[in-house]
């Protein structure tokens, strides 16, 4: 496959969900073979923040790049819109802090990505392919891949609320089984975190809007997309941390309770073992 950018710059706005800075995002053609690197706009320079594992800072609730003192907050949702359709090498500028979260979903990055036209441009994709297994534990999570000739994910949630209890989503992972099964699935929380985060520093940018706010046993802030949306939202999660791998992937995935360390530590594997080609 060719690589890909794009042919026009797109932008959208709005608030991150836990800085609560509101930030404006310009998505802009790169240079063949850049990858997707971020640039803080709000800062001289502007200092360059490429979307890479050696640039992960922070993974409590979102995966975080930075460079020097400079972050860029909540990478995930983008980059796995940018990977599931095959958008290798793209400009991602800001003038704060953190990507918007707009729906809480994948889906705001998709439709921008297609606004901005997808085209291949000079250079091959690289492809990580597995010699064998590979499994990873962090915490709760655990995570099996073993080598495949596409990319499968099957990611299993374990929650006691039973709002979410145990559910489990299984897909090939194309550009159409991501907009079709997991662009809309939007990210969620329990209002009984919402104090504690806040007192982190986190979630300051939470709003009703924003993904979906739960109690124990139900949806407070309106209707789900799919009965097993929570587990459809971290598959796209997993995606998006994957992505930092900077390569295709061909790999069959089992993901049990993911989380975006445990995401993270599963790429940094992949990473180490894999073996790198063109894709055809
Ligand atoms: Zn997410």
């Amino acid at each position: 496959m060719p690589r890909q950018t794009i042919q026009r710059i797109v932008e959208t706005a709005g608030p991150g969900l836990h800085s609560g800075v509101v930030t404006r995002l310009w998505l802009e053609p790169g240079q063949p073979g850049q990858g997707i690197v971020f640039e803080r706009r709000d800062h001289p320079g502007p200092p360059r923040i490429p979307a890479a594992l050696a640039r992960v800072a922070a993974t409590e609730r979102r995966t975080s790049l930075q460079l020097d003192d400079l972050e860029v907050q909540t990478v995930e949702h983008l980059l796995a819109a940018c990977w599931a359709l095959g958008v290798d090498d793209l400009t991602v500028a800001l003038d704060g802090p953190e990507v918007p979260i707009l729906d809480g979903s994948f889906a705001p990055f998709v439709a921008l990505l297609d606004a901005a036209g997808p085209r291949p441009h000079p250079g091959r994709r690289r492809l990580a392919a597995l010699p064998g297994p590979v499994e990873v534990t962090a915490g709760e999570a655990s995570y099996r891949a073993e080598p495949s000739e596409q990319l499968q994910l099957r990611v299993t949630l374990e929650y006691l609320e039973p709002v979410i209890g145990q559910q489990t989503v299984a897909l090939p992972v194309t550009a159409e089984s991501f907009r079709r099964e997991l662009q809309s699935a939007r990210t969620y929380g329990f209002e009984t975190e919402l104090i504690p985060l806040r007192n982190r520093g986190l979630l300051a940018g939470a709003s009703l809007g924003a993904g979906l706010l739960l109690d124990q046993t139900s949806v407070r802030n309106g209707q789900l997309h799919w009965p097993d949306e929570f587990a459809r939202h971290k598959a796209g999660d997993l995606l998006g941390d994957l992505a930092l791998l900077q390569a295709g992937l061909r790999a069959a995935i089992t993901a049990h309770r993911p989380s975006h360390r445990g995401n993270v530590a599963l790429a940094r594997t992949i990473a180490e073992v894999a073996r790198y080609s063109e894709e055809a």
